[in-house]
């Protein structure tokens, strides 16, 4: 209770909101997570294909969008027909993005900033430009540096992956003959980030990768994140037991929200047993949140669930 007193509901609280395929459940292609700055900050991180397009009306004010890859489940190739369509298990998410991606076509609607790092922010500027927005939109934070975009300052950090573009987003000759070749486009590493928020609260966002050094090295031992997003889906990112030893033994935050699993997490909200996502909570030492599709969660400065979990 004084704690409670001490703390008024909502008070310089960082509140996240998973934007999944489906109300109240985990589903396998849920990336999108939008995170809002107590100063009233708004970022979408990873729109990938479960935000339905820019009319999505759940994601309402957008300042900044995220995108710490430009493989098409995260920079969204294509986007669901309305939130909900088709099952968790398959959603139904066949309206296309090409050749802009959903992710530009939001930040040409919202009039929101896109922050990259690595070479991906000439990829977007041309992209704004090609479709009357302003290539200034497109912001570089390459490893190393930070930026302050409205109360939120962002950095990259490297993620172990791949980083090809499809080159449907390219076309023409160019375009057509490199992926007769087999070829992707080159934009440089993949990205994880680093944000801090205006009341004090750093967040590791994982991206897609392996496990690396700098997730010790840098992001504990540098920015001292308190609440990380980290990629279980295994295959193509460390599965469970390799992100559970980046929680555990490496970023060593106060609590971490699971995502990118690759499959049904959960059935009316509550984990399915057997799955990578129960895996991931049993073998993680601190709070595993699960990220339940519309479901506000409020992280107070040291990482903990205060409200929503
Ligand atoms: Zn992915």
């Amino acid at each position: 209770m004084a704690s409670l007193l001490a703390q008024p509901a909502g008070a310089a609280n960082v509140k996240v909101t998973p934007l999944g395929s489906h109300d109240g459940e985990f589903c396998p292609q849920d990336r999108a997570l939008v995170f809002e700055d107590p100063n009233g900050t708004r970022i979408l991180y990873d729109a990938g294909r479960t935000v339905a397009g820019a009319e999505d009306p759940r994601l309402g004010k957008i300042d900044i969008i995220l995108v710490s890859h430009m493989h098409g489940d995260h920079v969204g190739n294509s986007h669901a027909k309305a939130p909900n369509a088709g099952t968790c298990d398959k959603p139904d998410v066949s309206v296309s993005d090409m050749p802009n991606s959903n992710s530009v076509n939001i930040a040409l609607a919202k009039k929101a900033k896109i922050v990259t790092g690595s070479e991906m922010p000439a990829f977007f500027a041309a992209k704004l430009k090609a479709n009357g927005g302003d290539p200034k939109d497109s912001i570089l934070v390459r490893f190393g540096g930070s930026r302050k975009v409205g109360d939120v300052t962002i950095a990259t950090v490297p993620a172990l992956h791949s980083n090809g573009v499809d080159l449907d987003y390219i076309g023409g000759e160019v375009g057509t003959a490199m992926k007769a070749a087999g070829v992707a486009g080159d934009v440089g590493l993949a990205t994880g980030y680093v944000l801090t928020f205006s009341n004090g609260l750093v967040v590791y966002l994982s991206g897609d990768t392996g496990i690396t050094g700098e997730q010790d090295k840098v992001v504990r031992g540098h920015y001292g994140a308190k609440l990380a997003v980290m990629n279980i889906g295994d295959g193509f990112t460390t599965g469970p037991a390799e992100a559970a030893y980046v929680i555990n033994d490496l970023v060593q935050p106060n609590a971490v929200i699971a995502s990118h699993a690759n499959e049904v997490g959960t059935k009316g909200g509550k984990v399915v047993p057997g799955t990578k996502t129960e895996a991931f909570m049993k073998a993680v030492k601190v709070p595993v949140h699960v990220p339940l599709s519309g479901k506000a969660m409020e992280f107070d400065s040291n990482g903990k669930c205060v409200a929503g979990c």
